[in-house]
């Protein structure tokens, strides 16, 4: 880049980064050389700056995107293994993750199944991908939003606070089923499934299906009227296996142990109420 920093280009740097474009910026002066080196026309020059810009910057948006959406790391399409929930379709599921119309037409996933199924790990997975394919995802325990809206509400903030969350084409909310109408005013949460109804997708893990969902919303109408919204347009994935943890834990146990062992006594079974 000897003779490239002239008075002409002198500027070029400032230029560049006031245009945003920390790409070209980057790139030029050795592609500018290589050009007046190799012959190039201008015009390729151009286009080869404007593609890598492009490129860049869909790479850029997808590592914040990655970012903002909090996804627990690790869990993804890869690391999951479809054999051990035989109720998965790994074909639906390689199709949700590919987004687009059910995203567009704000169709909801539930998933449901007790504790160690995987519920965690498929949506974290679904939201992985989904980020990779250029959408955006926002991943959190359900009480934690719970508690994020509840303290707009006291600002008076609760309905800016939800039209935030539309940014994202789906908001996970794991664990739905440890939300208690005594923990919080959950009227929030009603709000939110009303306001994304029919626009902008939610994907829910619970342990309990429907019927327990009476402990989750102030009263009994508007359990049923946030059921009736959220199943309108839904995908429902039954993921009714026993716990993966458990039964890794078995097969590690069964491996490494020179006598029998009793499942039972290795890991029993816990209905523990604590997050998974
Ligand atoms: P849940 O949310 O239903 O309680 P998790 O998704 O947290 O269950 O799963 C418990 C643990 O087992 C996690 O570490 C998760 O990655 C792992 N796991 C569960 N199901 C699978 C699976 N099918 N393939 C690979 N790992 C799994
Ligand atoms: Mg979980």
């Amino acid at each position: 880049m000897s003779n490239t920093l002239t008075v002409d280009t002198a500027r070029l740097p400032l230029l560049l980064s006031e245009l945003r474009l920390p790409t070209v910026a980057r790139l030029w002066p050795d592609f500018a050389e290589r050009a007046d080196r190799e012959g190039w026309p201008a015009a390729r020059l151009l286009a080869a700056l404007a593609e890598l810009e492009v490129a860049e910057r869909v790479q850029r948006r997808i590592q914040r995107h990655l970012q903002e959406a909090r996804l627990p790391p690790g869990k993804t399409l890869d690391s999951f293994e479809f054999a051990a929930v035989p109720t998965l379709s790994r074909a639906q599921i390689v199709a949700l993750a590919a987004g687009d119309s059910w995203l567009e037409k704000g169709t909801n996933i539930l998933a449901f199944g007790p504790p160690g199924s995987g519920k965690t790990h498929i949506a974290a997975a679904l939201g992985h991908a989904l980020v990779d394919n250029g959408f955006r995802v926002l991943f959190t325990r359900t009480t934690d939003l719970v508690q994020r809206l509840q303290a707009a509400r006291q600002d008076l903030s609760l309905a800016s606070a939800i039209d935030k969350l539309d940014k994202y084409d789906l908001l996970i909310l794991d664990d739905l089923s440890y939300v208690h109408k005594s923990q919080a005013e959950t009227s929030v949460l009603f709000e939110l499934i009303s306001t994304r109804y029919e626009r902008r997708s939610l994907m829910i893990t619970a342990n309990q299906p429907f019927g327990a969902w009476d402990q989750i919303f102030p009263d009994k109408a508007m359990t049923v009227a946030a059921i009736d919204r959220l199943v309108h347009h839904a995908v429902i994935l039954e993921m009714n296996v026993e716990s993966y943890r458990r039964r890794t834990a078995l097969t590690r146990a069964v491996v490494t142990s020179d006598t029998a062992v009793s499942p039972d006594a290795v890991a029993p079974a816990t209905s523990s109420p604590t997050p998974e």
